[in-house]
């Protein structure tokens, strides 16, 4: 893995830029000793950490703003952290970076349910928007399984998905407005309350910049109507690729269920024995299939999704009978990720999106990449969306292990794009899928998305080392062609 090398002089005032962020925020909300830093070293991908060289924690848009010049004064870098909940490494510190932890922003200004939406700051976790608005029969739809922990600024970062993303959109569907801070301490505003903005999309632009654009300060979501009813199917297969054609089926048969997540063997076990959500234990694959909407709708699609299951060679049907059973059902789903992580000391989590009717294809394909490196993968996953979860499970402590899983994962992210399909589907790029973007995209690619970065980064100060390859001075990416004044990345410690 490859990080930006450290700039000697930067780290050589340390003491000289925590002085100055000092006069910012208050000598409280900024640390410098190490072991004030230590839990900030590493994010969700846990394979990588680097401890920042400071850490900053503002509580208003106006310290970000003058944090943000300061740091620009002294060529100092910044990286932007949520909850540290990314699985791509998105907020990994830079040895000679300053990490600016947006977790005290943490209040819901305003609900506006007039106009069906909530002015959140950037700090406030994804489950607590859907707990504030609860009461009066509302919700947040992106449910990331991470929900309880990760912010609304993370997710727009990575432009998060959840369950319920296939029927109501991922993060960039469900934001309507962003306040954010430009490396420079300008102030910027974009959409609003209302559904249309002038101009160019740069909302659009900034959700899923994964911090390398703009600090965000304020999000403004949509919020929705809870619907009626909700239904869940549990639905157990003999092979996982009966389960991956009966998820091809719904969709071609015109239903987008409100969820449809794919589980296989060893997630199933891993799940049940975690949560006891009543999941059959005999089966290769399972199908949770929700369906949701007024009450006779519900009960027609989970008619038509009973009768392409058992077309499909379903061996077992259980449809929820009320809403405990539904959240049982999703119990297990949810908790999947910490529940394979007792199989194995690690896992790698890959994040992969391909066409729906290749999923039986891909995780066959999986099956035999997994015999071939000799490491378990269990795959847990948003199959509507046909957006896999592949967790490669492996031991750190045993040599070699860890280059085996990220080489056993580059190649699922080939054969994602191989099948026509992308290298992530709501994790983000960041670290972890860097040195990949050139499977997806050509240079001349990389170039126009690096010049969309010069134009809110000139210096490329905010968040560099993730995303693109090579960064490229912006003076010279007139050229596409620019060898010279490129910055290639020396290693960084594993751990
Ligand atoms: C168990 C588990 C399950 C998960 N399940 C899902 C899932 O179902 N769907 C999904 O999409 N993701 C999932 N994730 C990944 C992760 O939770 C999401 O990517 C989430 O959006 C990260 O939010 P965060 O607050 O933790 O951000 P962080 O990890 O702190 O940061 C993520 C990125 O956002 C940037 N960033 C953070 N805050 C800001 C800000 N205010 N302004 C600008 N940039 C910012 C950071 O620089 C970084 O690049 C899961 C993670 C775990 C550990």
């Amino acid at each position: 893995m490859l990080m930006p090398e450290p700039d000697a002089r930067v780290l050589g005032r340390r003491g000289e830029l925590a002085a100055a962020l000092r006069v910012i925020v208050g000598e409280a909300a900024v640390l410098a000793d190490e072991d004030s830093r230590r839990p900030y070293e590493s994010d969700g991908l846990t394979a990588y950490r680097q401890l920042p060289m400071l850490v900053v924690l503002p509580s208003t848009t106006a310290q970000v703003s003058a944090i943000l010049t300061t740091c620009a004064a002294f060529g100092a870098k910044v990286v932007p952290r949520g909850a540290g909940t990314s699985l791509s490494g998105g907020a990994l510190p830079l040895a000679d970076g300053v990490l600016l932890g947006m977790a005290r922003f943490n209040r819901i200004l305003e609900v506006d349910y007039a106009n069906r939406c909530a002015v959140v700051q950037p700090g406030v976790t994804n489950a607590n928007i859907s707990t504030a608005v609860h009461g009066r029969g509302f919700y947040y739809a992106p449910d990331p399984s991470s929900q309880v922990a990760c912010t609304i600024g993370g997710n727009v970062a990575e432009n998060a998905g959840g369950v319920h993303c296939l029927k109501y959109g991922l993060t960039t569907n469900n934001v309507l407005g962003v306040e954010a801070v430009l490396m420079n301490g300008e102030v910027i505003r974009l959409g609003g309350r209302h559904l249309d903005a002038a101009g160019y999309d740069l909302l659009g632009v900034l959700t899923g910049s994964e911090g390398l654009l703009a600090v965000v300060t304020e999000v403004t979501v949509r919020i929705l109507r809870k619907p009626e009813t909700a239904r869940a199917s549990l639905v157990g297969f003999a092979t996982v690729a009966a389960a991956g054609q009966c998820v091809a089926r719904i969709i071609g048969a015109g239903i987008i269920p409100g969820g449809m997540e794919l589980m296989d063997r060893p997630a199933i076990h891993a799940a049940e024995a975690f949560t006891r959500a009543g999941y059959p234990l005999d089966a290769e694959a399972i199908l949770i299939v929700e369906l949701d909407g007024p009450a006779v709708e519900a009960e027609e699609l989970t008619a038509r999704v009973g009768a392409i299951a058992r077309s499909c060679g379903a061996t077992s049907i259980r449809v929820s009978a009320n809403d405990a059973e539904r959240l049982k059902f999703w119990a297990g789903r949810k908790a999947a990720f910490p529940a394979v992580g007792r199989l194995a000391p690690d896992y790698y989590c890959m994040d992969g999106t391909i066409p729906r009717g290749q999923i039986s294809h891909v995780l066959g394909r999986i099956g035999e990449l997994s015999q071939h490196y000799g490491l378990q993968v269990a795959n847990v996953f948003h199959a509507g969306d046909g957006n896999l979860h592949p967790l490669v499970l492996y031991d750190a402590n045993q040599p070699g292990q860890l280059e085996r899983a990220e080489e056993f994962g580059a190649d699922i992210l080939r054969l994602c794009v191989a099948v026509g399909g992308v290298l992530t589907g709501e994790h983000g790029v960041g670290v972890e899928k860097r040195d990949l973007m050139g499977e997806m995209f050509t240079e001349v690619d990389l170039a126009v998305q690096q010049r969309v970065k010069c134009a809110f980064d000139p210096e490329g100060a905010l968040n560099p080392g993730k995303v693109f390859p090579v960064l490229h001075r912006c003076a010279e990416l007139g050229r596409v062609h620019v060898h010279g004044g490129a910055q290639r990345f020396p290693d960084l410690p594993r751990f």
